[in-house]
């Protein structure tokens, strides 16, 4: 009798040994899961920059920042887009979040992979010469490489930023045109300007600005 219940309760024991280690592996799971994801930024190749490389890196370290921070979540949850590839807005965080290229030679998951250089206007690519002249009316930054996956900055955009020592743009460029490698476009038949500004590309790319010069601000 008395050795029954001792073997009884031993059994007991176990069980429930077994029912807390489950739930502990449970909880740590949960808790994993909740946690907010961090992705970080790595800049492959950079070419063409001369003296200006470490401007670039400077902009993909502000970028990684921003890319992980709450005020980034949520600001980028609370707009309307359009060019939403048919996602919500918190699909279209994670898909940032995961980075998973859908252009170019991408890399690991988790990891935005950014490749960049300046675009040849004295080269091969001289017919973007007037559009990069800054002031033009076409105004262009640089071009997203047509599904390559590396990002192309005008010369002159390039010098310009540096002078003003203006991270923040180089920063929001890298997010528009990572966004486009991402899969999103931001082009319709006779789109104008202010209807670009609306889409997912373009207001990704200008928060990503708008919260680097902030954070720059703030660390003077
Ligand atoms: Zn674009």
């Amino acid at each position: 009798m008395e050795v029954k219940t001792v073997k009884h309760l031993l059994t007991k024991y176990k069980t429930m040994r077994k029912v807390i280690f489950l739930l502990i592996i449970l909880s740590l799971t949960t808790l994993s899961f909740g946690q907010p994801r961090h992705i970080t930024v790595k800049l492959h190749s950079v070419i063409g920059y001369g003296q200006n490389e470490e401007f670039a890196k400077k902009a993909a370290t502000a970028l990684e920042q921003v890319l992980n921070s709450d005020e980034f979540r949520t600001r980028m949850l609370a707009m309307t887009y359009l060019r939403t590839n048919g996602l919500t807005n918190q699909q279209l965080y994670d898909k940032i979040m995961t980075a998973h290229e859908e252009q170019g030679d991408g890399g690991q998951d988790g990891v935005v992979d950014l490749r960049v250089r300046t675009l040849r206007i004295d080269g091969n690519e001289s017919k973007w010469k007037d559009n990069c002249e800054i002031g033009s009316h076409s105004g262009t930054i640089g071009i997203d490489g047509n599904g390559d996956g590396v990002t192309a900055i005008c010369p002159q955009r390039l010098t310009l930023w540096v002078s003003e020592n203006n991270v923040a743009e180089l920063s929001g460029h890298y997010a528009h045109e990572y966004m486009h490698i991402l899969g999103f476009g931001h082009s319709k038949f006779l789109g104008t300007q202010a209807w670009r500004e609306k889409t997912f590309v373009y207001k990704i790319g200008n928060l990503v600005s708008e919260l680097v010069e902030k954070q720059m601000k703030a660390n003077k």
